[in-house]
């Protein structure tokens, strides 16, 4: 039987606003989300075990049943039994390259990743819509995961819709190695300060929604606006984010001292990007921020825009 190679390439959001809760406990979203090119690579092999193995070298990320990538393949295990029994388990490696708890969506994408994988390996023939029925049960961020690209997010951030390619724009990111923020403490603190402001009635939901469709980020992405859609760059979660954790407004300040079209954190943070015209102007701004803040627990890449989300990298035979 085969082994597959898959990319998964880690996300970030252009836009996240916050519109309410939902009746399922959920908040009610509209974002932007956006592929690029920084990505996970995983290793998908039959094994002999009838079961599923997790092998990752970075301390940080399990290897049981609570990484992602597990869950997704028990999910596959669970809804195709007779498939599993056929074909048996599978050894899943991941090669880390999304830095871990960034709200980049590391994990969503390597459990779309494993989705895709074990549809090929198990000859399933799912096609994407099916597969990001499955990959909604995992997790909100899975199903943008499968298809990547450029798409809008509502709903608890998986009804997506894609939109225009948005491919010319390269970035800067930016995260503490041992900082991270807990995403459930970022939306519960929201909550706590901001909840006296959510819609919950279902017709201003609606409209709150068109009110994003017709809104400018859209229309500039339409449009193929790079310079408008860095300066449109919004996220609720730095309101709660950026004052409890002063290290990041200051990543975020320094970023705006350079020569970049907009920068803004990503998701749940604590990852800060930057939007630039051009690789050289990321490369310029990922030096100049790391000589202000000169802190060797800084990691610092440069990326660009994708218009594709997880792809199959090699098949082995
Ligand atoms: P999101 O942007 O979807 O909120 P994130 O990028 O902030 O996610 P992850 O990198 O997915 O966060 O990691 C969050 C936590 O999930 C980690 O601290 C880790 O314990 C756990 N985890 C489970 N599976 C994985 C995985 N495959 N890769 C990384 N972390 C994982």
């Amino acid at each position: 039987m085969r082994s597959y190679s898959l990319i998964a390439p880690a996300k970030i959001n252009l836009y996240l606003e916050i519109i309410g809760d939902r009746p399922d406990g959920y908040h009610e979203l509209a974002m932007v989300l956006q592929s690029i090119d920084l990505a996970d690579r995983l290793q998908i092999a039959p094994n002999s075990i009838q079961g599923f193995r997790i092998h990752c070298d970075n301390p940080q990320v399990p290897t049981n049943e609570t990484n992602l990538a597990y869950r997704a393949a028990k999910l596959m295990q669970d809804r195709f039994p007779s498939v599993f029994d056929r074909y048996g388990g599978a050894d899943i490696t991941l090669d880390k390259q999304i830095p871990i708890a960034a709200g980049l969506a590391g994990g969503s994408t390597d459990a779309a990743a494993v989705l895709v994988g074990l549809n090929l390996l198990w000859k399933l023939g799912l096609t994407q819509p099916e597969l990001q029925d499955l990959a909604s049960e995992i997790g909100s961020d899975v199903p943008f995961c499968i298809a990547g690209g450029t798409a809008l997010a509502t709903g608890r951030g998986s009804d997506l819709e894609p939109l225009p390619d948005v491919d010319s724009l390269h970035l800067v990111l930016a995260k503490y190695r041992d900082l991270a923020v807990s995403t459930p403490w970022a939306y519960q603190t929201y909550r706590q300060q901001f909840g006296s402001t959510y819609i919950s009635e279902a017709k201003d939901l609606e409209g709150r929604r068109k009110r994003v469709h017709s809104g400018s980020m859209l229309s500039a992405i339409a449009q193929g606006d790079g310079e408008k859609i860095a300066q449109l760059l919004h996220n609720d979660l730095e309101k709660v984010v950026l004052p409890a954790y002063p290290q990041v407004l200051k990543l975020r300040e320094a970023f705006e001292e350079c020569d970049i079209l907009g920068t803004m954190m990503s998701g749940s943070g604590p990852s800060v990007f930057a939007i630039a015209h051009s690789r050289q102007k990321a490369e310029q701004a990922r030096e100049k921020v790391k000589a202000a803040i000169a802190d060797p627990n800084l990691d610092l890449w440069v990326a660009k825009f994708i218009n594709t989300g997880i792809q199959l990298a090699s098949q082995v035979p």
